[in-house]
C-alpha cells in the first residue's frame, strides 16, 4: 500500500523540520503548505488528498501533547520519526468509498489518467459491513495483516431499571463482583498466559542463539510474532467475553469498578525501580484490566448501563465488615481480619468495599452525577467514539 508510505514520509519530513528548529504553525497552517509540498515532491500528487490531510491532524495532536507535557513539567519527549514499517491507520470517510458486494474499493488518489499511478485498492471483506457506517479505518498489525474497522451509529438502549453491582478487577480473577443482594459473580481470566509466556521465552532464547539476520533467525522471529499474536488474540477474546457478560447479561443497571489510573501509575513506578521481566509482565497483565475497562465503557453505553469508576485505594486492605485496615501483599489470596476475624476471598472483600464506597459517596440525597464519576476519557476522540460500536474485520 503505497499511500501509507507516502503519509509516513510526509510525517517524518515534518518531524525533521521541527527538530531543526522550525516553528510548528498549527495544523491548519501546516495543511496549507501541502500544495507547495506537492510541487516539491510530485509523488505526493498521486496520494489521496484526504489521507495526506490526516497527517497534519496527527502531527498537530502529537505537538499539542508535547507542549502539554512541557507545561506540566513532565519529561517532554519530542514527537518521533516513524520507522517505515510503522504505518498509519488510515481513516476514510464513508462517502469516498465504494462497495461492490463484499469488495471494498479504496481510492488512492491522483486525478486523471496521467496522474493515476496506483490502482484503487480492492479488498475482500469477510462479512457484510454494518449499515450506515460513516468511517472506515484501515490498519495493519505487526505481521502485515490488514484490517478494516467500520464505525457505525447504533441507537443506544433505554437504561434498564435499578440495581447496582460492584466489580474488583484483578489478574487472577479478572473480575469479582457483588450486588446489593449479596450475590457474587466470578469471572476468570485467560488461563493460558503463562504457558504462552514460557513458549515465547523458549522461542526467543533459541532465536538469540542464532546469528543475527540469518535465515533461522528470521524464521524464529516470525514464529515469535505468530505465537504472540495468538496469545494476544486469546487474551482479547476473553476480555470481550467478560465485558459482554457484565454489560449485556447482568440485570443490574449500574456497574461500579475501581479507577485504574492510580494503580497503573504505581505499578509503573515500581517496575522502573526494579526492572525485571516478571514485573514488566505484571504491568502488561494489568493492561488487560485497563482494556477491560475500556471495553466496559462502550459496552455499558451500548446496553444502557451506567458505569461508575471510583477511587479504589485501600479497597483490598480494608475489612469489609469492620473497616479495619491491614497490609495485603499481592500473594495473599484470602483476607483474614486481625480485628473481627472475618475470613473472605481477597477479591470478594475488595468488591464489597467498592460497593460500600459507591453507596457512601452517593449519600442519601446527592444525585449520581456528583459521586466522583469519571466519565471523561483522557483522550476526547476516544470518548466520542465509544458510543459508536466498531466492526473490525480482516482483509484478504
Ligand atoms: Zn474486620
Amino acid at each position: 500500500m503505497k499511500p501509507r508510505l507516502q503519509s509516513t514520509l510526509l510525517y517524518n519530513w515534518w518531524v525533521m523540520k521541527l527538530k531543526n528548529g522550525e516553528k510548528w504553525p498549527g495544523w491548519r497552517a501546516a495543511k496549507k503548505t501541502l500544495q507547495a509540498s506537492k510541487q516539491h515532491d510530485p509523488e505526493l500528487k498521486q496520494v489521496y488528498g484526504k489521507l495526506l490531510q490526516e497527517v497534519y491532524f496527527r502531527l498537530g495532536a502529537a505537538m499539542d501533547a508535547f507542549f502539554k507535557r512541557v507545561q506540566t513539567g513532565e519529561k517532554p519527549g519530542f514527537p518521533r520519526v516513524r520507522p517505515r514499517h510503522c504505518f498509519f491507520t488510515l481513516v476514510y470517510p464513508a462517502m469516498y468509498l465504494k462497495l461492490e458486494g463484499k469488495t471494498l474499493i479504496l481510492p488512492t488518489g491522483g486525478k486523471g489518467k496521467k496522474n493515476k499511478h496506483y490502482a484503487n485498492v480492492r479488498a475482500e471483506l469477510t462479512e457484510a459491513p454494518p449499515e450506515g457506517y460513516h468511517e472506515v479505518a484501515i490498519s495493519r498489525d505487526a505481521r502485515g495483516n490488514y484490517f478494516a474497522s467500520f464505525s457505525y451509529p447504533v441507537a443506544e438502549q433505554e437504561p434498564q431499571s435499578g440495581g447496582v453491582v460492584a466489580f474488583d478487577l484483578g489478574i487472577k480473577t479478572l473480575a469479582a463482583g457483588v450486588n446489593e443482594q449479596g450475590r457474587r459473580y466470578h469471572i476468570g481470566s485467560f488461563k493460558g498466559g503463562r504457558w504462552y509466556n514460557k513458549q515465547l521465552d523458549k522461542i526467543r532464547s533459541k532465536r538469540d542463539k542464532c546469528q543475527k539476520k540469518s535465515r533461522r533467525y528470521i524464521h524464529l522471529s516470525k514464529v515469535y510474532q505468530r505465537v504472540s499474536e495468538k496469545k494476544r488474540n486469546k487474551q482479547r477474546d476473553s476480555l470481550h467475553k467478560a465485558s459482554h457478560l457484565i454489560a449485556a447479561k447482568l440485570v443490574e443497571r449500574t456497574v461500579v469498578i475501581g479507577d485504574l489510573s492510580q494503580r497503573q501509575m504505581a505499578m509503573r513506578e515500581r517496575a522502573k525501580e526494579k526492572p525485571n521481566r516478571f514485573k514488566n509482565r505484571a504491568v502488561f497483565n494489568d493492561w488487560g484490566c485497563y482494556t477491560l475497562t475500556q471495553m466496559l465503557e462502550y459496552k455499558c453505553l451500548l446496553y444502557g448501563k451506567e458505569l461508575v469508576k471510583l477511587d479504589e485505594r485501600n479497597t483490598s486492605k480494608t475489612c469489609s465488615r469492620c473497616g479495619h485496615v491491614q497490609d495485603m501483599p499481592l500473594w495473599k489470596r484470602t483476607y483474614r481480619c486481625e480485628n473481627c476475624g472475618l475470613v473472605m476471598d481477597r477479591d470478594d472483600n475488595s468488591a464489597e468495599n467498592i460497593l460500600a464506597r459507591f453507596f457512601a459517596r452517593r449519600g442519601p440525597h446527592t444525585s449520581l452525577g456528583e459521586c466522583g464519576v469519571l466519565s471523561e476519557d483522557q483522550n476526547g476522540v476516544e470518548a466520542t467514539k465509544a458510543s459508536c460500536p466498531i466492526q473490525v474485520q480482516q482483509l484478504k
